[in-house]
């Protein structure tokens, strides 16, 4: 399949769908940029082949209506600013403004036009709004990981409009690549660390996972219906008593397929869900009555020190304890480290999906790590084995 580097833009207008959905203070200003920086190598790849980049994306959720909150020209300066360069806003997605500002652009031009869901044609996927979004374009690149698992017009539909004259962005590229080293990975052993609230939102990256990894390592709060399921006293920790059955079923598959399941040994007790309760470390089979494990404990830790930097290949998703609250972030933040070191050494570490994402950032970890996927809801879809409709777009 074609990459990015295999085109050259000169001339060509080109239809960018981008993920600029990032947070606004209420003076609306960009407080977070991580989301336009990431897009600018596909833009900068355009701009300096000599095409005209037309960017589209959503912000928030307008809900098909045209309200200024939302409206994409708060980014405008943030963006200029990370591209070094001025861009011309439009104030609509579709029409004649779109037309008329892409006939006046020059070769290097950016174009960044209106809010994509002031229609409710954009979520809904209507072709004859993708039609028109395309129409202005002779090239389109999709770099929004974000929204590669909606088939929304600007995100899929309008594919179909380029057939031969499409691609992935840099971005989206990189988060198949990143995950694609993980689950079909010739390096060993490959180690996955979920953790976590529930079993239950995890059940199907498990399932799809077991047939690709050596290790699991189970932390956060699911291990509890783990540890439960086994006849383990778990105190007032959280647990699915609904999954008990599910976690056996789970621990058996593992068995089968030669995965070695690693459950924590003992915990970080503490006497109430809050910032201040009394803690003791407690194994994590007798916990009290009263008691609720809300971190991973020393020797669970140290057990899984060695695992990690064994692995070749790492992929993490989901944090080993409470890590919003300072006294049980330690787990978190120490199973960090132990994987920024295996990464130091060569090891290859992808971390996606929801809230691991947050915790690397919050402790200054995010650079240590190979890669940290963009996408939330993206990057679990893909760790369940679905295909999603943004990427299958550009690949038919
Ligand atoms: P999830 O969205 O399922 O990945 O879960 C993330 C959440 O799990 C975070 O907000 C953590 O605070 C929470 N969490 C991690 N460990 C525990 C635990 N032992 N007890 C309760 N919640 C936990």
């Amino acid at each position: 399949m074609k990459t990015i580097n295999d085109f050259n833009f000169k001339g060509k207008k080109v239809l960018i769908r981008v993920d600029f959905n990032v947070p606004l203070d209420a003076d609306f200003n960009v407080t977070d940029s991580n989301r336009i920086e990431a897009a600018k190598p596909t833009i900068e790849k355009v701009t300096k082949d000599g095409g005209i980049a037309i960017l589209v994306s959503h912000l928030g959720r307008p809900n098909g209506e045209k309200n200024a909150k939302y409206s994409l020209k708060h980014i405008v300066s943030k963006t200029e600013e990370i591209l070094g360069s001025k861009i011309t806003f439009v104030e609509d997605c579709v029409g004649e403004p779109v037309k008329k500002a892409v006939a006046n652009a020059k070769a290097g031009d950016v174009i960044l036009l209106e809010n994509l869901r002031f229609y409710n044609e954009e979520e809904k996927g209507d072709e004859g709004f993708a039609k028109e979004l395309g129409s202005v374009a002779d090239f389109y690149i999709n770099d929004a990981f974000g929204t590669a698992h909606r088939a929304h017009a600007s995100t899929t539909i309008v594919a179909k409009f380029f057939p031969d004259n499409k691609c992935f962005g840099f971005l989206l590229a990189k988060e198949i690549e990143s995950l694609d080293k993980v689950l079909h990975s010739k390096d060993k052993p490959v180690t996955a660390v979920l953790g976590g609230s529930k079993v239950s939102s995890k059940i199907t990256i498990i399932e799809n996972i077991l047939d690709k990894i050596d290790h699991m390592i189970i932390g956060g709060g699911m291990a509890f219906t783990f540890i439960k399921a086994m006849g383990g006293k778990i105190g007032n920790s959280i647990c699915e008593d609904d999954k008990l059955d599910l976690a056996l079923d789970i621990l058996a598959k593992a068995k089968e397929k030669n995965v070695t399941v690693h459950l924590p040994i003992d915990v970080v007790a503490a006497d109430a869900f809050a910032a201040d309760a009394n803690t003791k470390i407690v194994n994590v089979k007798e916990i009290p009555d009263g008691w609720q494990g809300l971190d991973a404990g020393p020797k669970t830790l140290e057990g899984l020190k060695s695992v990690v930097l064994e692995s070749k290949i790492i992929l993490w998703n989901g944090p080993l304890g409470v890590f919003e609250m300072d006294k049980f972030a330690n787990g978190t933040i120490e199973l960090g480290n132990f994987i920024a070191e295996a990464t130091k050494k060569g090891t290859f570490s992808l971390v996606g999906g929801g809230d691991s994402v947050a915790a690397v950032k919050q402790f200054g970890l995010a650079e240590k790590m190979s890669y940290v996927s963009t996408g939330g809801g993206a990057m679990l879809e893909m760790l369940e084995g679905k295909v999603l409709p943004g990427v299958k777009a550009i690949q038919d």
